[in-house]
């Protein structure tokens, strides 16, 4: 039987207690008035909760990718999904973890563990888009500094960003084959601007366009090798999909619950609430299903990224990915039907959590893309594109 650590347990409802502090309504209403998550983030931060996976010596919890998906599913699951968790400690805190020098570590680990240092993640260019091969945002060493230019969009949270640890090429490796090399680039540099771009989505973390025109950083803004290959930018980019199947999967859990609740109370029949009928209950009990196999997925991927098996981390990471996005949309849906008119009114809020669950099946890596690469990788069947 599968069972997850007592540790695990206790932290799941010590994040339980303190996002469910905080909720829905604390969301939407930061969302509808401009405002922002740093209130609850930085009180996830002081608690430990945000660096759970950074190695205790630079001011984390000292444990793995399953813990720190397990917050964000939890903190979802209440109502309270912190989206810059996928970003900062996951992606830019496993990068710096696994490729920074020591000083670097010191530097930005703390801040990223206890949440007073948010770093963006920047590789999406509007040329290149699922084809990450394509970005063209070039770095080219002058002395010992480098100077980035480029454009990137649909960067999360910059507005609330200390840094933004940007994947460029360099100008040896300007074509083919994407070699990236990663900068941690702040967004108070020269030359550094942003444009928001108006999203369908409500929520309190906006997306922007950046403009990176000859940005000067020290030579030491480098993180890893800038001949590293593609294994630099996954050891972020599995724990980011990891992150993301834990999202959608909170997100999923949050909307079953409402759903579940309004079935057992709405009764418009006599005295048999609307969740005795199949028609209701069946699609709920199909959710309920879809999300525990989701669930399975992403515990498997990050039990694997933990154990060191990036290979088989990165397959299931993707499946993982995929199987939230799918969960997250089905449950949404649901949700919104059990609820009938009021499932589309703004006090029961759910309309806006069908705009937010499709981001599980576009970001950061979409749907198509993974099919593309488990018929590949797992089947063995021809490239496809
Ligand atoms: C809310 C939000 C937040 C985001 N945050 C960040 C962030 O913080 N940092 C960042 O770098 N990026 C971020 N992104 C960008 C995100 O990673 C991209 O949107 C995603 O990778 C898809 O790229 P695209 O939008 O250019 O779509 P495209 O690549 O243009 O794809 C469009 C459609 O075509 C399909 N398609 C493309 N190629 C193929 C193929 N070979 N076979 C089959 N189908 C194909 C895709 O599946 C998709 O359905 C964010 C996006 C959103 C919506």
């Amino acid at each position: 039987m599968f069972t997850e650590p007592d540790e695990r347990v206790a932290l799941r409802e010590a994040v339980k207690k303190l996002a469910g502090k905080y909720g829905r309504e604390y969301v939407e209403k930061q969302a509808r008035e401009g405002g922002k998550m740093t209130e609850m983030w930085l009180e996830m931060g002081r608690n430990g909760f945000l660096g759970v996976n950074i190695a205790e010596q630079y001011g984390g919890g000292g444990g793995g990718m399953a813990d720190l998906a397990a917050v964000l599913e939890e903190s979802a699951a209440a109502g309270a999904p912190l989206l810059m968790m996928v970003v900062s400690p996951a992606i830019c805190g496993s990068i710096i973890s696994r490729c920074g020098t020591e000083e670097q570590k010191q530097r930005w680990l703390p801040g990223i563990a206890d949440g007073t240092h948010l770093m963006a993640f920047g590789i999406t260019e509007a040329d290149a888009g699922s084809n990450s091969h394509q970005i063209t945002t070039t770095a080219t060493r002058d002395g010992d500094q480098w100077v980035l230019k480029g454009q990137k969009t649909f960067i999360s949270g910059v507005d609330e960003a200390q840094s933004v640890l940007i994947v460029s090429r360099t100008e040896d490796a300007k074509t083919g084959k994407l070699k990236p090399a990663l900068f941690v680039v702040p967004t108070d540099a020269e030359g550094f601007t942003r444009q928001p771009i108006p999203m369908s989505w409500q929520a309190p973390e906006k997306q922007f366009t950046l403009f990176l025109d000859d940005v000067r950083v020290p030579a030491d803004a480098l993180v890893g090798d800038e001949d590293g290959g593609l294994w630099q930018l996954f050891a972020g980019l599995n724990p980011e999909r990891i992150m993301g199947g834990a999202f959608s999967c909170g997100m999923a859990r949050y909307a079953l619950d409402k759903a579940v609740e309004y079935a057992k109370e709405r009764s418009v029949w006599k005295d048999q609430p609307i969740g005795a009928h199949q028609g209701i209950a069946h699609p709920l009990a199909k959710v309920k299903i879809e999300l525990e196999q989701a669930r399975l997925l992403w515990q498997k991927a990050a039990a694997l990224y933990d154990a060191g098996d990036d290979f088989t981390a990165g397959e299931y990471a993707n499946m993982a990915k995929y199987a939230g996005g799918e969960v997250a949309c089905n449950a949404t849906d649901v949700a919104v039907h059990t609820h009938g008119g009021n499932g589309l009114t703004q006090e029961y809020g759910l309309g806006n959590m069908l705009v937010a669950a499709r981001l599980g099946r576009i970001a950061p890596v979409s749907r198509e893309m993974i099919l593309n690469f488990v018929a590949m990788h797992s089947l063995g069947l021809p490239k496809s594109y």
